[in-house]
């Protein structure tokens, strides 16, 4: 894990050691005796600060939205209690107001907010001059620039320890994802904003209890800067996200066995063993691009040709035989069909655009 330096514009205190942080707890505050169950089985466990949503922003009205204010006040407990610092989700001024006043220790935006900017700047203004560190979760669409927007409103507002949680992007077609991570998203406000540090929500991205650990990996294979994860204990009487909060046993056994990769080794050999490889990757990049290059300049001139003749740009039957054929040679060669169809679906648009230019002149 990267070294953060104190005078850096934006940046969350990483923890002393460097390593990834740890944020756990269950999804919301239910009653107090289960939120002390599974805060006591986690008092060991190495977290940097136990989770729990006192309010719940649901998707549909009826279920369960939260104890409120009173198990915040179960939180300060805790704090005393087991010695773990807490935090919980804010999404108005009164739930700032009531996080300050019960001692909270660290505060998230969740997605539903990062995506309303009144929200956040409301937010944003009432914890001026408080200096508590805030984390940002993206917003529920895959939009890059509202969450830097958010990020930049706490930047606004005085803010210096500002983090950001990736929980995956909401999709209408289901996925094998809950909320599908789109790693590009965060990898890209990882480049806006280089001394940001970036956390990933496992739970709320796979919406399943047996993926957890794999994308805890992925996060930090990824290089982001540590977990927030979803731990109640006993997830399947949870009363909100059951299916994806995990036991505190789980919980530690799966951190034990994270491997911490390292973004550097400086042993001579190794590196220029790696730079063999990049050197590889980059010319066959430069291939792929001489290839689609070639492919436009045939796409114009059947673009041309099709001008000529009047014909239509898109012809359906034979796209669909082309994307047809195209998964299936990717098939034999070992590449999945989500991969072979985006490509090609991008291949196409770009085709596309080309063509309707042409005809257009
Ligand atoms: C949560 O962390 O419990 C939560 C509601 O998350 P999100 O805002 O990512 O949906
Ligand atoms: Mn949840």
């Amino acid at each position: 894990m990267k070294t953060k330096e104190s005078e850096q514009e934006v940046t969350i205190l990483a923890n002393k050691e460097q390593k990834p942080i740890l944020i756990a707890g269950p999804c919301s505050i239910e009653t107090r005796e289960s939120l002390f169950a599974t805060a006591e089985q986690l008092q060991n466990s190495e977290i940097d600060y136990f989770r729990a949503g006192a309010w719940k922003p649901r998707t549909r009205p009826d279920q369960f939205e939260g104890v409120g204010s009173i198990g915040l006040k179960w939180l300060k407990e805790i704090k005393t209690v087991y010695g773990l610092k807490t935090c919980t989700e804010v999404a108005n001024f009164k739930h700032v107001y009531e996080a300050l006043r019960n001692d909270i220790d660290m505060i998230w935006i969740g997605a539903r907010t990062t995506s309303n900017p009144f929200a956040v700047q409301e937010i944003a203004e009432s914890l001026s001059g408080v200096d508590i560190p805030v984390w940002i979760k993206n917003p529920v669409n895959p939009d890059l620039n509202l969450w830097i927007g958010a990020i930049e409103r706490f930047k606004k507002a005085g803010h210096k320890q500002i983090g950001a949680i990736h929980r995956g992007f909401s999709m209408y077609h289901h996925d094998e994802f809950r909320n599908p991570p789109k790693w590009q998203i965060p990898i890209d406000l990882k480049k806006e904003i280089p001394d940001l540090s970036i956390i990933v929500d496992p739970s709320h991205i796979t919406g399943n209890k047996l993926r957890v650990s794999e994308v805890s990996q992925l996060a930090l294979d990824l290089n982001f800067d540590g977990l927030m994860v979803e731990v109640h204990h006993n997830p399947n009487e949870a009363w909100s996200d059951s299916k994806q909060q995990i036991t505190p046993m789980e919980f530690i056994e799966m951190v034990r066995n994270l491997r911490l990769p390292v973004t550097n080794n400086y042993d001579q050999r190794i590196q220029k063993e790696l730079q063999t490889y990049r050197s590889e990757i980059d010319i066959i990049d430069n291939e792929l691009l001489s290839l689609f290059h070639s492919r436009m300049q045939v796409v114009d001139q059947i673009g041309s040709f099709k001008k000529k003749h009047n014909l239509s740009i898109l012809q359906h039957d034979r796209w669909c035989e082309l994307l047809q054929r195209s998964i299936d040679a990717g098939n034999r060669k070992g590449l999945s069909k989500r991969f072979v169809e985006r490509v090609f679906k991008a291949i196409h648009q770009e085709s596309i655009n080309h063509q309707s230019k042409i005809i257009r002149n």
